[in-house]
């Protein structure tokens, strides 16, 4: 069985702790801890095919401060994820962007943006077209989620699946 490795980055309090337990436990967390980081792991069925997925939520990053970069490295693709109700989170997109391009080094990689906090509609502050703008200049699909109505939460793993599958 293929195993993918999904690297979950973005800004503190974006949800990335929120949508993982979501997508491997099917529960949603309330309290917001900050520093943990942690390793999940989980089979996915797509299109047929069994996958198992090891995916990094990644945590304790201050703002503009840089994950390490063999996490980034050890990627086979990527879950950016800002909130919708943040504009600052979103603002902080380009910057993961970067990160993972130099660890990487290269600009091709599996990579599918991700709009959290969707039930937070009257609270937005980044609207659908200026993240799907974004997506098209990264080449990439955008997505919006809900971890807390576990919206979506399938879909993006699921893409980031094919994603890493095709390239
Ligand atoms: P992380 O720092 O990116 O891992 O963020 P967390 O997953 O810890 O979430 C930060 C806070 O936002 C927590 O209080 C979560 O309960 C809350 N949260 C996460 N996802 C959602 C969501 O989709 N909708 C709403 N309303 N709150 C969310
Ligand atoms: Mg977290």
């Amino acid at each position: 069985m293929p195993s993918y490795k999904v690297v979950v980055v973005g800004g503190g309090g974006v949800g990335k702790t929120a949508l993982t337990i979501q997508f491997v436990h099917s529960k949603f967390i309330e309290v917001y801890e900050a520093t943990i980081e942690d390793s999940y792991r989980r089979q996915v069925q797509v299109d047929e095919q069994v996958v198992n997925l090891d995916i990094l939520d990644t945590a304790g990053q201050e703002e503009y401060a840089v994950i390490r970069d063999t996490h980034l490295r050890s990627g086979d693709g990527f879950l950016v994820v800002f909130a919708i109700s943040s504009k600052d989170s979103f603002d902080e997109v380009p910057n993961f962007i970067e990160q993972i391009q130099k660890a990487k080094e290269t600009n091709e990689f599996p990579l599918v943006l991700v709009g959290n906090k969707s039930d937070q509609e009257s609270l937005r502050q980044v609207t659908r077209k200026e993240a799907e703008n974004y997506a098209k200049v990264l080449n990439c699909l955008y997505i919006e989620t809900s971890a807390k109505l576990r919206h979506n939460v399938d879909e993006i793993f699921h893409s980031i699946t094919k994603r890493i599958r095709s390239m």
